[in-house]
């Protein structure tokens, strides 16, 4: 969509407000209004002027003038607001050169495409993330249970006083790791599943299906392929109305790694494919009908995966998914047949089709920087030919001991990580994709959050150490 035809689209639809979006450093969406009166061609081309010295991880209070520019080809209307509004993602420049701010996720990711064009190894890069998520009842609901008509009785359990039913377990659970994929009752997320999904084509996103998870309350909808840039916008979208639509039920949807202990953690998978002169650059006559580079794109992601690990498995909370034993990978292993390794070839007889699955990748990730990042230890691969070394098809997880000496493992804490990326990011910075401001401001981020939980006591302290 052109900015003309932003303009038509407001006019035509009556829309009241727009709203701009851009992603902090963590991933969070933010926005900003303005009445649509405001937008015309100049504020499209132009961009926007915001204060960004209130976002955590970005300019100081003595240089904080940002703009934000609108990307045309990005906007929605909201299913969500009252009010007729439509929705535009943002990149930030620097408003005195025009720049790509280099802290802004969303910069990185359109850099990291034209690195990949420039480097003359492809012309896009296709990538396909499977982010799932638990719906919970919603927490402040049942502190302010007259908001929707629910009473909490002297047991604790919650009744919805308008029908008089009990919410509580009614018996149809999907047991541990038992949820995939019997019909409801069992599945009690069909209508609220199918609403997601229904909003989410209706504001244009390409989806394709959903289904029950593994783990009791756990979910997935299928976001159909497409570029970086435009992919990690839509999994912004995706996130939002999920969040949106769970809430309109009274439940909240979480995209935390690890809700519960002792069921499966929820994962992005991201599957990626290179493209050049309109040819798969992935597809070809090696292991699983790989080609070379495929399998050195495979050997960057596997030598890099302790860094990309500060990206995509962002949170204190991801290293509690990635332990054995819950379809989570551990070691830094590739297979086609198994999914306990970080890196699966998933089976297809389409060349075209032909892609390599990161399993590690978890929904905290922000997909800006976890898209970009996986993209260049994959180029890093294919520039230096990074050998993956031999295939593992056993089950990872059964191996003995002995098997298992020798195969290296994905990072155990946030703490791994973020050491990993202070050593070893020289990757990242080819082309001035990421740069060393952007990884030191992202660093400090994310050590807060470290501290902060390290220094806190856990609740399974008490239990494991009070009568010490
Ligand atoms: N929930 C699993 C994970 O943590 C993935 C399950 C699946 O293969 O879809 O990665
Ligand atoms: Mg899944
Ligand atoms: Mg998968």
């Amino acid at each position: 969509m052109s900015n003309a035809d932003v303009l038509k689209l407001i006019k035509d639809e009556d829309i009241a407000y727009v709203d701009i979006r851009f992603t902090d450093p963590r991933g969070k969406l933010q926005h900003v209004t303005v009445m649509s009166d405001q937008v015309d061609e100049d504020f499209l081309e132009e961009g926007f002027m915001f204060d960004g010295s209130s976002v955590a991880g970005w300019k100081s209070i003595e240089a904080s003038d940002m703009k934000l520019m609108p990307d045309s080809e990005s906007v929605y209307i909201d299913p969500f607001y009252a009010e007729k509004t439509l929705a535009v993602h943002c990149s930030i420049v620097e408003p005195d050169t025009g720049e790509p701010y280099e802290r802004d996720p969303r910069g990185t990711a359109e850099k990291a495409e034209a690195y990949l064009k420039s480097s003359g190894i492809g012309d896009a890069a296709f990538f396909g993330p499977e982010a799932e998520f638990f719906l919970f009842d919603d927490v402040k609901y049942s502190v302010a249970p007259n908001k929707v008509g629910y009473e909490i009785d002297a047991d604790g359990a919650a009744w919805n006083t308008d029908t008089d039913f009990e919410m509580g377990n009614l018996g149809h659970r999907p047991d541990y790791k038992g949820g995939y994929f019997p019909v409801n009752p069992s599945d009690d997320g069909q209508d609220i599943r199918s609403e997601m999904l229904t909003t989410m084509k209706m504001i244009g996103m390409k989806v394709d299906k959903h289904h029950h998870e593994v783990a009791t309350t756990q979910h997935e909808l299928g976001l159909i392929f497409d570029s970086l840039t435009k992919q990690a916008d839509e999994l912004q979208k995706y996130k939002y109305v999920i969040h949106n639509v769970a809430l309109s039920y009274g439940r909240s949807a979480t995209f935390m790694p690890k809700p519960i202990k002792g069921d499966n953690g929820s994962g992005m998978h991201v599957n990626m494919s290179i493209w050049k002169d309109n040819k798969p650059l992935f597809a070809g006559d090696k292991y699983a009908d790989l080609s070379q580079e495929a399998l050195y794109f495979i050997g960057g992601i596997l030598k890099h995966a302790k860094t990309l690990n500060a990206f995509t498995n962002p949170s204190t909370n991801s290293y509690k998914r990635l332990i054995p034993g819950f379809e989570a990978p551990v070691l830094r292993a590739y297979s086609a047949r198994n999914r306990s390794g970080c890196v699966r070839i998933p089976w297809t007889e389409s060349p075209k089709a032909k892609r390599v699955e990161a399993r590690f990748p978890d929904p905290a990730a922000n997909p800006y920087l976890c898209f970009a990042a996986l993209l260049m230890a994959g180029l890093d691969g294919i520039k230096n030919k990074i050998d993956p070394g031999p295939s593992s098809d056993k089950n990872l997880y059964d191996l003995p001991p002995e098997e298992l000496q020798g195969i290296p493992t994905v990072c155990g804490s946030l703490r791994e990580a973020l050491e990993s990326l202070a050593d070893d990011h020289d990757f990242l910075l080819a082309g001035d994709v990421f740069t060393k401001d952007q990884i030191e401001g992202y660093l400090e981020l994310k050590w807060e959050e470290v501290y902060e939980f390290e220094h806190t006591p856990h609740p399974i302290e008490y239990k494991m150490y009070y009568s010490c």
